[in-house]
C-alpha cells in the first residue's frame, strides 16, 4: 500500500508556505508514475510556485518495487535505521522472498536502484567497489575522492564514478568479467554469511571479504 501525505513546505528562499506530498511508502505497482520520480528525484524536490526555488527534501520512506519484490527503506540522513532493521528483519510474512535493503542517503538509493534495474548483486557490485576503494586510498589519496558510486550512462553502459565535493572527477569501465568470476566463485558463500543483512555498503563488504577470509 502506497501512503502519502501532504506537507506545509516553508520556501527556503521566500518564506512562503506550500503544500507538498510527502510519502511514507511508495508502491509502484499502484503508483507507477513513481518509478521515474524516484529515480529523477521529482518525489524529493520541492519547487516553490512562487519564486520557483527548489530544495531536495529529507524525508524517510518504504520503498516497495512490488513487482520485482523489492522491498528498500530510505533512511534520507542516515538517522535511524535500527528500528527499520528489526521491522524488516521479522519473517514469516508476505515478504519473505523478498530483497529487503535500507539505504543511508538519497545517494545510496539511487545507486542501489541502478545496480538493481541493472540486473546485478548488489552484494557483488560493493565487494568490488571496496576493493576500488582500497586502491584509491592507497595509490590516489592525493585527489581526496570521497564518493565513489555505480552508474549507467545513456548508452547502458555500466562504470564507477569517482567524485569530490559533489564534482566527478574520473571514472572507472565495470569490469563484467571480474563480477562474474566473483558471481561464480563466491556468491553461494555470501548467500550463506550474508543472509538477513540489509545495509549492503563499503562497510558491509569490507566486513564479509574479511569473514570469507
Ligand atoms: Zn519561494
Amino acid at each position: 500500500m502506497s501512503q502519502s501525505a501532504m506537507q506545509e513546505i516553508t520556501c527556503p528562499k521566500c518564506g512562503k508556505k506550500h503544500p507538498f506530498t510527502v510519502w511514507d511508502s511508495i508502491n509502484t505497482m499502484e503508483h507507477p508514475e513513481m518509478k521515474e520520480k524516484v529515480r529523477n528525484d521529482e518525489a524529493f524536490r520541492y519547487r516553490c510556485p512562487d519564486c520557483g526555488a527548489t530544495s531536495l527534501l529529507n524525508y524517510n520512506f518504504l520503498y516497495h518495487q512490488q513487482e520485482d519484490k523489492i522491498l528498500i527503506f530510505v533512511d534520507a540522513d542516515g538517522s535511524s535505521p535500527k528500528g527499520m532493521e528489526e521491522i524488516l528483519s521479522r519473517r514469516g510474512n508476505a515478504f519473505d522472498s523478498y530483497l529487503k535493503r535500507i539505504v543511508l542517503s538519497y545517494n545510496e538509493f539511487k545507486e542501489k536502484l541502478l545496480i538493481l534495474d541493472a540486473g546485478l548483486d548488489d552484494r557483488i557490485v560493493e565487494i568490488i567497489k571496496s576493493s576500488i576503494w582500497d586502491n584509491v586510498d592507497e595509490k590516489y589519496k592525493d585527489k581526496h575522492i570521497d564518493e565513489i558510486y555505480f552508474a549507467t550512462n545513456e548508452d547502458g553502459e555500466h562504470g564507477f564514478l569517482f567524485r569530490k565535493e559533489g564534482k566527478m572527477i574520473a571514472s572507472m569501465e565495470f569490469d563484467m568479467s571480474l563480477y562474474n568470476a566473483i558471481k561464480e566463485a563466491a556468491q553461494a558463500r555470501i548467500d550463506v554469511l550474508s543472509r538477513g543483512d540489509l545495509i549492503i555498503n563499503r562497510e558491509w563488504a569490507k566486513n564479509i571479504v574479511t569473514r570469507m577470509g
